[in-house]
């Protein structure tokens, strides 16, 4: 690195000791980060492909209001959707609100009473426990009268197929599985391993439909779980496929039945995807789902810089350094709340909006132990933007995801560790 950039880096607070941590580990990363453009190259063309084919034009980026009767511009970008994920139908509207509520919309949707929904892959993220209802809430699936039953990962992360067949019965209408860890220990499943789990549920119970939580997953691979199988793939707008720029949203793709029952579930029954209005959102949504593939994989060259620098230092990195990914999170153990919290103020500090503010640990909703957040980011929660988060409980994990371009990335996780290291003293 020249001098101009480390004097940047020390006025920011980064020591010459972590500065030098950082370079050599970025050294031996060249290849890695080789393969990450590679892949991201791949997901650019398919992106692009499928915006050509559907003769995307400027008349696409007109807001619409009221109604929304007739907007091309919403009509056609569920188009591009279903044709990049290799769907038959798209959802993708600033009405799903965040990706919790498209995971809820999707299910509510396509569950009916007396109908049970199965988890194969262990506890689902957070916030769906009071979807669920696995944690009373009002409005949960139990509520309605939809059962839930759960089928824990094997001790080594994989699946537990033969309690799995066990647990598919007459009643079980819809399977859900998380392909990312979430805020849990266990690996992230590879494209490739849902697939497999795909394969194995449809030949126990072919007419069961499969939802994947693609949340964070989207362009880290070349292909998605919507290519292997999936009935149903949902995530969020203000995480990989947003790009950073849709400033809200969610989006369901999947087979026509089942995203014709999600439309009609989040407007009306008859008005399905006729009405909604795109409000002056709608060129973000196709800008953003533009750049996605490269804001990914700046976002998972940041991971794996993290995981390798903290790995050096002896921490318990899941991924591991040399892992092939799946999502974007890193996951850090840092063992104590200071370390966690240190963590997360090393974050903010590198952020380009609220740098100067110190986060600090608070009750979200919807989780069920304080949280700490560090997110400075342009779109308010945006986790595609750089962020870390993590829950005040042992073993004290932070969570860490994003940044729009790789360098923020790699100023981020130096600053994290730098307080680290400072906390540590
Ligand atoms: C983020 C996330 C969600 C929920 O999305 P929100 O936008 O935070 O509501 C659900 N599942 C997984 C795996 C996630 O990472």
């Amino acid at each position: 690195m020249s001098q101009e950039w480390k004097e940047l880096y020390r006025e920011a607070g980064i020591s010459d000791k972590v500065i030098r941590m950082g370079e050599k580990t970025e050294e031996r990363l060249k290849e890695r980060f080789c393969r990450i453009d590679e892949i991201s190259e791949y997901n650019q063309m398919k992106v692009l492909r499928a915006m050509q084919k559907n003769k995307v034009n400027a008349d696409c980026f007109h807001s619409s209001s009221g109604y929304g009767y007739n907007d091309f511009g919403r009509d056609t970008l569920e188009k591009v959707y279903a044709d990049c994920f290799g769907t038959e139908d798209a959802l993708v509207r600033p009405q799903i609100t965040c990706g919790t509520h498209a995971l809820a919309l999707a299910l509510s949707a396509n569950l009916r009473p007396g109908d049970e929904l199965l988890s194969p892959v262990g506890k689902p993220y957070d916030t769906l426990e009071e979807v669920i209802g696995i944690r009373p809430s009002t409005g949960s699936l139990a509520e309605y009268g939809i059962t839930y039953r759960q089928v824990e990962l094997l001790e080594d992360g994989t699946f537990d197929y033969e309690g799995i067949k066990q647990a598919i019965h007459s009643k079980t209408k819809l399977i859900t599985i998380q392909r990312s860890k979430g805020y849990q220990t266990r690996p992230t499943f590879s494209v490739k391993q849902i697939q497999e789990l795909i394969e194995f549920v449809k030949q126990c119970k072919p007419d069961v439909v499969v939802m994947v939580d693609n949340c964070y997953g989207e362009f880290v691979e070349t292909i998605e779980p919507s290519n292997v199988g999936a009935d149903l793939m949902v995530g969020s707008l203000i995480k990989n496929p947003g790009g950073g720029l849709a400033p809200i949203g969610g989006y369901i793709v999947g087979k026509k039945e089942q995203i014709e029952q999600c439309a009609y579930r989040l407007t009306s029954p008859g008005l399905g995807k006729e009405v909604g209005a795109s409000l002056g959102v709608i060129q973000s949504f196709y800008q953003g789902f533009f750049q996605a593939p490269v804001v990914v994989a700046g976002a998972l060259k940041g991971a794996v810089f993290a995981a390798n620098l903290y790995e050096e230092l002896g921490y318990s990195v899941i991924p591991n350094g040399t892992e092939s990914r799946h999502d974007i999170i890193q996951a850090i153990t840092l063992g104590s709340p200071k370390k966690l919290c240190a963590f997360c103020e090393g974050i903010q500090a590198a952020a380009p909006v609220d740098s100067f503010v110190t986060p600090l640990p608070w009750d979200m909703p919807g989780y069920d132990s304080q949280v700490i957040m560090a997110a400075g980011a342009f779109v308010q929660g945006s986790s595609i933007e750089l962020s870390a988060d993590g829950p005040l409980r042992p073993p004290y994990a932070v969570y860490f995801q994003g940044g729009l371009t790789w360098y923020h990335a790699k100023f981020g996780i130096l600053m994290s560790l730098q307080r680290v290291l400072e906390c540590s003293e």
